[in-house]
């Protein structure tokens, strides 16, 4: 899912378990003890390398659903029968499964819990006043009351019952549903059971559902027409896990799903001037498709650039007649975690393949669907946007694992399910019939193309329990669409995933761990989202070096695909895989709200006495007389006070042509006394580093900020040359406070100015401290403050330009 809106939180404290009971005297904090005490113990299912044990296992649900479309009502009917496979070690006496429409039910959990005005909110933000001014209310939320009051909808549960059997007792508990077997299902064993099921489908633009339809009352067809996206729309099964049993967590909103694969053949029955599109490989093309969109689609498969199975003229030619009767479309999808479709009369259609050789999906139809409101933004971005997802993260994990890879417009604004996502952004209509759109719409589109396409690796295929940890499908998933969009045009202003994004949320009071229940999390984006992913591109530009993360990474994708991952098992894989200790990383980035700040407060310079009188006391001369002036004698002088010894030239002595460092013959013999008294190997040593005559420098740092980080260096020499030295993390292991490092250069490279962290790679909250000597902070009076730097990506200079 794509998060637009930043919302408001507040302060949590820290869970004990995240820092570790720690008994040390004095201050210090150990930030590089082991996380063996907070993580789970490995076990047969899960080993201690991150990677499944040997007796893992994990249950099977393959669903046979035909679903009808009653556009009339507005409302969804449908026969399911399910098989669900036990393969786990445990005898269950009951299933439990999903209901996840009943959260749109007015006594929901979800609905009853809604805290007004508080951060964890649905929908657009609300105001319950505060300092003093009265709560408000937004259009929005009352548009949402009003179709909460005007529609019933959750499901209506016709009947349960086993497939050659009878009705089975069921449970409705908020949005799970528990099964009672008439005999337990023992390990190995498998059940079939039927649901039948209707539910009315609910406006996402006045609910905020991830799914629903979208109504256009301005199109020409008398009433208008309606894209339909459905997705949560089918009772799922609850996950049975190694590590949680049945994961009986109710769907707040929030946290999205944690699901079973299995196979799925579906069919829908829907107006017949309708286009489906649809998670799976459409079974039936010969009935729903005309010859010439046969044609078209066999054409795109081997095409350069996407081909119209729809145009846009014939979708919208489409929109302006009516059905004159249903069609059914019928789509089959082997191992996916969850299906999702869209219909509508308004869809223009393309298709182009994508070449995976040696893959088992060797050709992968990428494809896109959108009304006449997407415009050239659709023609021009979206299937290309898949198709170069496909090839970025292809790279990082594994080959496509499906045959078809889908980009829907609809009413969501992003939303991700196995081979098909829907996407929201869209052009707007001029008043002289042109349709344009501004920058930030066109990066919107891109953006969610590759991030919603993404999530069909993370967590479709590497199955990560999103309704408890949205860090793990989407850290990585931005991380990846951060690397993916740079490598689209990285001049494009893209923004929110790298370390430098995450400063301001990083230092701001708002803030709970990563590892918080995602329903629990209050500023979701740059929590989930921002956050980890800028802690994977430390890791991989800074910490562990591109080639090893990538390895890493890879790694992980490899062992969990088509799996399920815990935190633990991720943490353990990248470790392993890099070969690095990175548990420091983990506590600190994953398990505390710490940021990084690290000063270099201090530079010393020194410089190896020679202990020969005849060198070391002249540089002492020459020292002293590089102080400045007593400012006494200087304003003294200004006065022009007459000087004693001045005005009576004849009161002089050995003093007056002498001073403390001339040279006696004392001294020498001193020297010649020292250099005697040396062991040959000091002599050795001596000798040598009086004559190598180096530079030695000695830099403290402070860390402000708590997260130990890296120490990277840009070193600049008095003879232009400059150097960049990384000093790694764990140089804080023995003081996280305070460090000093000694750095020895050549005679003649003396230290004109050192920057730390050069290129901003660690999300270093105060550059200012980072500057030896400190430098003049550069800063400009805003003359465009009004309509600065984001006001003007979101302004439609497509239009404004063409009035010129
Ligand atoms: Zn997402």
């Amino acid at each position: 899912m794509r998060l637009a809106t930043i919302l408001l939180c507040f302060l949590l404290a820290l869970p004990a378990s995240a820092q570790g009971i720690q008994q040390t005297k004095g201050n210090f904090e150990d930030k590089f003890r082991q996380l063996d005490e907070v993580l789970p113990d490995p076990n047969v299912y899960r080993n201690a390398s991150g990677a499944p044990g040997h007796q893992y296992w994990q249950q099977e649900a393959d669903y046979t659903i035909k679903a009808r479309l009653d556009e009339d009502r507005r409302r969804l009917s449908a026969e399911s029968t399910i098989r669900y496979t036990n393969n786990s070690p445990d005898t269950l006496p009951w299933i439990w499964l999903q209901l996840d429409q009943n959260i749109f039910r007015t006594d929901s959990m979800a609905e009853l819990t809604d805290d007004f005005g508080g951060p964890g909110r649905r929908g657009p933000a609300v105001s319950t006043g505060g300092g003093g001014e009265p709560a408000r209310l937004s259009l929005e939320e009352v548009r949402r009351q009003q179709a909460m009051e005007d529609n019933e909808y959750g499901y209506e549960i016709r009947s349960v019952r086993l497939v050659n059997g009878g009705d089975l007792p069921h449970t409705i508990v908020g949005t799970l549903m528990r099964i009672d077997l008439p005999t337990p299902l023992e390990p190995g064993q498998s059940v079939e059971f039927a649901i039948d099921f209707d539910f009315n489908i609910v406006e996402e633009n006045a609910i905020y559902a991830r799914s629903g339809y979208e109504h256009f009352p301005d199109d020409p067809r008398p009433g208008g027409n309606d894209i339909y996206l459905f997705a949560q729309w089918f009772p799922r099964l609850v996950a049975y896990s190694d590590y949680e049993g049945w994961h009986n967590k109710e769907f707040l909103g929030r946290g999205e799903f944690t699901l079973e694969f299995g196979d799925y053949d579906v069919t829908m029955t829907v107006p017949d001037d309708h286009i489906v599109a649809s998670t799976g490989v459409l079974q039936n093309p010969t009935e729903v498709l005309t010859a010439q969109q046969r044609q078209r689609l066999e054409r795109a498969r081997s095409a350069d650039e996407p081909v119209f199975i729809v145009t846009p003229q014939e979708a919208e030619a489409n929109e302006r007649t009516g059905p004159s009767g249903t069609k059914t479309w019928h789509f089959a999808a082997e191992n996916v975690r969850d299906f999702a479709w869209g219909s509508s009369r308004k869809f223009a259609w393309d298709a182009q393949g994508h070449k995976q050789p040696g893959a088992e999906n060797e050709t992968v139809i990428a494809m896109s669907f959108w009304p006449k409101e997407g415009g050239e933004l659709w023609r021009k971005y979206s299937t290309a946007a898949v198709v170069h997802t496909m090839k970025v993260y292809s790279r990082f994990s594994f080959d496509y694992p499906y045959p078809t890879a889908q980009s829907v417009n609809g009413p969501v604004g992003g939303m991700e399910y196995p081979m098909i996502t829907f996407n929201g952004p869209r052009t707007t209509l001029n008043d002289d019939g042109t349709r344009t759109y501004s920058l930030s719409e066109k990066m919107f589109l891109v953006g969610v193309v590759i991030h919603e396409i993404g999530h069909i690796y993370f967590p479709m295929t590497v199955n990560s329990d999103e309704r408890q940890w949205t860090w793990m499908d989407e850290g990585i998933n931005s991380f990846l669409d951060s690397v993916a969009g740079y490598e689209w045009d990285p001049d494009m202003p893209w923004g929110g995933s790298i370390p430098r994004d995450l400063i301001p949320y990083m230092v701001s009071n708002n803030q709970v761990p990563i590892m918080t229940q995602s329903d629990s999390v209050l500023n979701l984006g740059p929590n989930a989202y921002g956050k980890p992913s800028a802690a994977y591109h430390i890791l991989r530009d800074t910490v562990i070096g591109r080639e090893r993360f990538d390895f890493a990474l890879k790694e992980y994708a490899r062992r969990w695909k088509f799996k399920r991952p815990t935190p633990a098992d991720f943490f353990r894989t990248i470790e392993e895989a890099s070969g690095t200790d990175l548990d420091w990383f983990w506590r600190g980035w994953f398990y505390t709200t710490d940021h990084v700040d690290i000063s270099l407060d201090s530079i010393y310079k020194m410089r190896i006495d020679t202990e020969n009188p005849d060198i070391d006391l002249s540089r002492r001369r020459a020292e002293l007389a590089s102080d400045p002036a007593k400012i006494g004698v200087l304003l003294n002088e200004e006065q022009d006070l007459p000087i004693w010894v001045l005005e009576h030239p004849g009161i002089t002595d050995y003093y007056d042509e002498n001073d403390q460092f001339t040279v006696t013959p004392k001294d020498r013999e001193r020297y010649t006394s020292f250099l005697e008294g040396l062991e040959p190997w000091e002599r050795k040593v001596f000798d040598r580093a009086v004559k190598e005559d180096k530079n030695y420098y000695v830099l403290t740092f402070s860390n402000k900020g708590g997260l130990v980080m890296p120490i990277i260096l840009g070193l600049t020499f008095t003879d232009g040359s400059t150097e960049k030295m990384t000093i790694p993390a764990e140089i804080w292991r023995r003081n996280p406070r305070e460090v000093s490092k000694l750095l020895v250069f050549d005679k003649g490279k003396e230290l004109q100015q050192v920057v730390l962290d050069p290129n901003w790679e660690t999300a270093d909250a105060d550059i200012e401290n980072n500057y030896y000597p400190r430098r003049i902070i550069p800063s400009r009076i805003d003359a465009y403050k009004s309509e600065g730097g984001n006001s003007r990506l979101s302004r439609d200079l497509m239009n404004e330009a063409a009035g010129e």
